[in-house]
């Protein structure tokens, strides 16, 4: 009797190539059956609407193998075991993920699932394990430096799987639903330019790769800053919906250079890679740490006396707050779903430090509004932004939005782009409108308090609210230290 088929079954690996549950179900000659279970709950809306479109495309992608991707909407453990019953698999493979809510449910289908089926869980989509990158002593590293140079002195990481050429398919196909009647692209909102910016599935990310690799990555370690030129990769949803591996970005890099080691490579090479052990770390951090994007590592930074301020909040979600490079991130954010990353760290520093915002409330709006939401990253850097994580900015150190505009966007050129009604401003006042005489402003058709707000709160005075704040929370620790 011929055994019966086998799932795989998917998350955030939406691709073909560097898979190894798919690989490992090829290489038995198995007849699979690729199953994906959307759950809305854990999408933000324009995370929903890059699913969307990722699904389409590999669904495109494995009907030109012969197969299809079979979609059902809800809790998956649930999902798999009904499917598993319907079809008489005999396997389900998947390839593990960090996320606690996907570790339940991996943890839960392990113990539900009946002796009939077996069930494999194989590597993420990492450069390593978790349990992979650990200090002399065996626990996990929770400051950024060690890790990445324990990563770098490690064999590098696997090479990536090929996509198998062939793969078996069922006979009969279990029924899926209409992608489009899921409805996940409407929540993000009629505004977005989100389909002309990006393209979502592994052939998008592909492309990105080589752009990166012929064109940008040379300049990469002098320009990554800088928000008004193209001057990163824009990989960070591929990487977040695992349309492609950590390990195949990684080894292009290096095979882009003949393969030599990271020490040997040019200096944007080896900040890209930098950046991706970043992502790294925040991954193991996450696996070692689950509650990063809930609570505060360190206790003290918990403690601190945030503000309710709605009308704030407000504000800065909308990109309204008259401060021009927090809100050119904050309307790219609404329009494009991905803000640079020197932006980020602007913006989430205005909410923590200027407006006196819990990060907390920051963290949930990125989560719903970013095509890359990733729980790791997410949860790794607002800390760091708030200087409540293990290994964070000092949060004494407070950006001030008018310098960091002007050393990053020196021309206003991004400035212009995502805030139109101050585009006319000379390039001296572009970070600063409130200092422009009135005829400057008058010349520029900008009026402030009607065309463009006026700060909504003053830099120098919140930068003292939210150092007194911090001293006042750190007077209450019971060492005081
Ligand atoms: C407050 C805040 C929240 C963030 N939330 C997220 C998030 O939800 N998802 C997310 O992917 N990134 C997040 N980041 C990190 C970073 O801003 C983005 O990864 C980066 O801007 C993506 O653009 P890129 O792909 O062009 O990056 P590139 O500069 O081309 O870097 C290549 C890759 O390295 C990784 N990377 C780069 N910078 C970081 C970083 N600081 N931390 C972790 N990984 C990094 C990303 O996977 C990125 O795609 C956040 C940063 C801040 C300050």
């Amino acid at each position: 009797m011929a055994t019966g088929p086998t799932i795989v079954w998917l998350r955030r690996d939406l691709r073909t190539d560097d898979h190894a549950a798919l690989t490992a179900a090829a290489e038995r000659g198995a007849r699979v059956i690729p199953v994906v279970f959307v759950h809305l709950e854990r999408f933000g809306s324009a995370a929903a609407w890059w699913l969307h479109h990722s699904l389409s495309a590999l669904a495109v992608e494995l009907a030109e193998l012969g197969g299809r991707l079979v979609v059902r909407s809800g809790p998956a453990v649930d999902g798999l075991i009904r499917l598993a019953a319907e079809t008489g698999a005999a396997h389900i493979d998947y390839n593990r993920h960090i996320r606690p809510a996907d570790r339940a449910d991996e943890a839960q289908l392990a113990a539900m699932v009946g002796a009939a089926v077996t069930v494999t869980g194989h590597r993420t989509g990492n450069l390593f394990e978790p349990g992979e990158v650990l200090t002399g002593g065996g626990s996990p590293y929770l400051i950024y430096t060690p890790f990445a140079k324990a990563c770098l002195r490690a064999p590098t990481c696997p090479r990536p799987l090929q996509a198998p050429l062939r793969l078996a398919w069922p006979e009969q196909w279990p029924g899926s639903v209409d992608l489009t009647s899921l409805d996940l692209t409407s929540a993000v909102g009629v505004c977005c330019g989100l389909g002309h910016q990006w393209e979502p599935g592994p052939r998008g990310a592909a492309r990105r790769v080589r752009w990166l690799i012929e064109r940008r990555i040379k300049h990469y370690h002098t320009e990554r800053d800088r928000p008004d030129l193209h001057s990163t990769s824009g990989l960070s949803p591929h990487l977040a919906f695992g349309e492609l591996s950590a390990r195949r970005l990684w080894h292009a890099v290096l095979h882009s250079r003949g393969d030599k080691p990271y020490t040997e490579l040019p200096e944007g090479h080896r900040r890209l890679l930098d950046e991706l052990l970043w992502r790294e770390f925040a991954q193991h951090t996450l696996y070692h740490l689950p509650h990063l994007e809930q609570q505060p590592l360190r206790p003290r930074a918990g403690d601190l006396a945030w503000r309710r301020d709605e009308a704030g909040l407000n504000s800065w979600q909308r990109g309204l707050t008259g401060y021009p490079i927090v809100d050119a991130g904050m309307r790219q954010l609404l329009r494009l779903g991905w803000i640079h990353n020197r932006v980020r760290m602007v913006v989430a520093s205005f909410l923590v430090k200027d407006l006196l915002i819990d990060w907390r409330h920051g963290a949930r709006y990125f989560a719903d509004r970013l095509v890359d939401y990733d729980e790791a990253s997410n949860g790794l850097n607002w800390q760091w932004a708030a200087g409540s994580g293990v290994d964070s900015s000092p949060f004494t150190r407070v950006f001030n939005p008018v310098t960091q505009g002007a050393r990053f966007d020196p021309e206003g050129r991004y400035v212009r782009r995502w805030v139109p009604e101050l585009a006319q401003l000379p390039d001296e006042v572009i970070h600063a409108p409130w200092a422009a005489s009135p005829t400057t402003l008058a010349a520029a058709g900008v009026r402030l308090g009607d065309t463009y707000p006026l700060p909504i709160v003053d830099h120098a005075t919140a930068r003292r609210r939210a150092l007194d704040a911090y001293s006042a929370a750190r007077e209450t620790e019971p060492d005081g230290s």
